[in-house]
């Protein structure tokens, strides 16, 4: 038999973090010691309160069964209180909030909802590849918006030609932005309102790193904005804000009929998240908030270090705000994938060069500040070795 793949299979780019797994391993199988800050995964374990709920979720049955479709209404009621709480946001909990199993797992959905083949998202690049990779799997076609420094990375709406906006049925940003660490303003969002009516687009904004700040900044929900619900939807995660990658929860607010198409394609294709996983997510966002600001801190500090080792082997990149990410320029003279082999091959130390998020990031690479304090200090001192 011949077996042979869809078109839009055949479509996808190679994931870039398995191809980074394989190098990876490949140098590490010859006996290099790696430091890795190459995937955005947290090191930290969960808070201590958010294991204890689901063990005590686990044991009552009526957690074993399944969940409903758009998520535990007690789940959607503690998203609302934080979205209140936190932003000063007001949701319809039942017709406003839907529970995702991960964040990832919406935003590749919500193209399914809205595209017809052929038709238009606007994405950023570089990006979290999970956009475009969406939009490809719903035979849509995405238009680069690309992320410059000289914008502040963030995109130029004025430079999206006339008959791409016109054709164009939805937008992904991400603000604080993976990979580039960089911060939206309100003057930002009620551009993209402006521009989301004028055309019609409805505007995804990922914002999986809201609450991982640094220096008392605390960046805001593009739901604050006038009109964003009108013409919006917000992805958040628990992934990163509470170290929860591994357990898959995550929500999204907004605009009612976005929110319902979302859901019908969802209860399509999956039977909602455990609600013993919900039950720990009430307590991850109603419990004590001083874990958040805990891991903020350590970030902080490794950010502080890692920064400044960084300039000191002669290398420039911007100090983040938020997210845990630094977004650094390579040597003159290099690509990034030649100083990401360099740094793997001579030093041990992963990184991900920054054209794997999409062209316009060629010549950075992108540091995450998942690494401890002292592996980030040893990979400074092999830095040094290396470019001395
Ligand atoms: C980590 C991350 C997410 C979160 O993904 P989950 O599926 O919720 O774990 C979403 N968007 C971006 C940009 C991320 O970096």
């Amino acid at each position: 038999m011949n077996i042979e793949v869809s078109e839009r299979l055949k479509a996808l780019p190679p994931y870039l973090f398995r191809e980074l797994d394989r190098l990876r391993d490949e140098v590490k199988a010859s006996g290099v010691d790696i430091i890795d800050f190459g995937v955005g995964d947290p090191d930290l374990p969960t808070p201590r309160h958010i294991v204890e709920a689901i063990k005590k979720a686990v044991e009552n049955p009526s957690t074993h069964r399944y969940p409903s479709y758009s998520g535990m209404n007690d789940f959607r009621d503690a998203v609302a209180r934080w979205y209140e709480r936190r932003f000063g946001v007001k949701l319809d909990p039942p017709t406003e909030v839907i529970t995702l199993i991960g964040s990832k797992e919406g935003i590749a959905h919500i193209p399914l909802a809205f595209l017809n083949p052929g038709d238009v998202s606007l994405v950023p690049s570089p990006a979290y590849p999970v956009y475009h990779t969406g939009t490809i799997l719903a035979s849509g076609i995405s238009y680069f918006m690309p992320l410059e420094k000289k914008n502040g990375f963030l995109p130029n709406l004025n430079a999206i030609p006339e008959d791409v906006a016109q054709k164009a049925k939805l937008m992904f940003l991400n603000y604080p932005n993976n990979p580039t660490s960089a911060v939206a303003d309100r003057e930002f969002f009620e551009k993209v309102v402006a521009f989301a009516k004028k055309y019609d687009v409805i505007v995804c904004h990922d914002a999986a790193y809201s609450e991982l700040a640094f220096d008392g900044y605390k960046p805001m929900s593009f739901m604050e904005v006038d009109g964003a619900k009108e013409i919006g939807i917000e992805f958040h995660s628990l992934s990163k804000t509470y170290n929860m990658t591994g357990w898959r929860l995550g929500f999204a607010v907004g605009n009612a009929e976005v929110v319902r198409a979302l859901g019908q394609v969802k209860s399509n294709v999956d039977s909602g998240a455990f609600n013993a996983v919900q039950i720990a997510g009430i307590a991850a966002l109603e419990g004590n908030q001083d874990c958040v600001v805990e891991m903020c801190r350590i970030y902080q500090e490794r950010r502080d270090i890692l920064v400044a080792g960084l300039r000191e082997v002669g290398l420039n990149p911007q100090i983040p705000k938020a997210t845990f990410y630094v977004w650094c320029p390579v040597p003159d003279g290099m690509s990034s994938t030649e100083f990401s082999m360099r740094l793997l091959k001579e030093a041990g130390i992963v990184v991900t060069p920054g054209n794997g998020f999409g062209d316009p990031g060629e010549g950075y690479v992108r540091f995450a500040l998942t690494v401890s304090k002292e592996r980030t200090e040893e990979a400074i001192e092999r830095m040094k070795k290396l470019i001395s």
